[in-house]
């Protein structure tokens, strides 16, 4: 991800550095090309203007333009004015609450719902020591429940035996239910996906939602679906209100606009990265080394 990006926006910034003074009139020409940069890169056009506005704001004026380097204070304002965009602090599951603590997995069908499920319940038992009990709540394919158990089984993470014919809201409260009994610290409800959204998957994710309680609500979004994946958080957002993004195949080619743009459209922190398919493939979200890693 964000590979050609970094490219065009060393060049346009490398530019700048090169030539020693600076008039307002060449930082207004970068920013020209920033702001085409970060467009064909997929990054909301909103989010675009906004942020081009407030690097002019702070690279326009004597301060900046006299200095001795003033090229290297506009990267500096670039580069901070990406880390805001991109949510300033680095967010981690919240795990803050009487256990067992529910997290429910929501999002559309492939993009990585129940392999990142079993990657974040594999990290807090390895990593946190918690213990974690998962469970699959789509009852529509029923090949996805028996992948959820198979991954448990490859992870060592338990997973709740799967009972035929209950419903989601039916599987949620069996669910809590063996988490108690069992002494879980947290249970993470995998819920259905759909190819796109609907009326009836809102509902049933509202529902569960009111059983499970859930202290994170995470989306799972695909980076490689650029605008659509921030278009698909803000529905859910809107619809079961949402606490943390899961950006999937960040290893891939991924212009980079989903992960520029998630936090500014929705608001809510992106909290982890998929890179890859195998279980121990999930990265911390660090704002300030994404952009440093936008900017080379
Ligand atoms: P679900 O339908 O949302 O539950 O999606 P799955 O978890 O079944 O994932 C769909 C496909 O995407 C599977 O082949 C996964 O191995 C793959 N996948 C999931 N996350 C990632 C990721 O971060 N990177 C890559 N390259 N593949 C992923």
């Amino acid at each position: 991800m964000f590979q050609s990006l970094s490219d065009r926006l060393s060049g346009i910034l490398d530019k700048l550095t090169r030539r020693g003074a600076l008039t307002e009139s060449d930082v207004n020409e970068a920013m020209r090309e920033v702001r085409r940069a970060l467009l064909e890169a997929d990054v909301a056009l909103d989010v675009v203007r906004d942020f081009i506005e407030k690097v002019k704001a702070k690279a326009i004026g004597q301060e900046v333009l006299r200095s001795v380097t003033p090229g290297q204070m506009v990267i500096k304002i670039v580069n901070d004015e990406l880390v805001a965009m991109l949510g300033s602090d680095t967010s981690t599951i919240d795990l803050n609450a009487t256990p067992p603590v529910a997290i429910m997995m929501v999002g559309l069908q492939g993009s990585g719902k129940t392999t990142t499920t079993a990657k974040i319940a594999r990290r807090l038992t390895e990593r946190d020591r918690k213990k974690v009990l998962m469970a699959s709540l789509d009852v529509r394919r029923p090949a996805a429940q028996e992948q959820l158990r198979v991954l448990g089984e490859q992870t060592g993470v338990a997973t709740l035996p799967i009972v035929a014919g209950q419903n989601p809201q039916q599987i949620a409260r069996r669910a809590l239910e063996a988490a108690k009994l069992g002494g879980y610290d947290v249970v993470i409800l995998d819920t259905a996906g759909r190819i796109h959204i609907d009326e009836e998957l809102m509902q049933e994710s509202v529902e569960v939602r009111d059983i499970a309680h859930p202290h994170e609500t995470l989306l799972v979004a695909d980076s490689l679906t650029g605008q659509d994946a921030v278009n698909v958080a803000k529905s859910f957002d809107e619809r079961i209100g949402i606490t943390g993004i899961v950006l999937t195949r960040a290893d891939g080619d991924a212009r980079g606009g989903a992960a520029l743009s998630m936090r500014a459209v929705t608001g809510k922190p992106i909290k982890l990265l998929g890179v890859g398919e195998r279980w121990d493939q999930l990265e911390d979200f660090h704002p300030d080394r994404v952009a440093s890693r936008i900017l080379g």
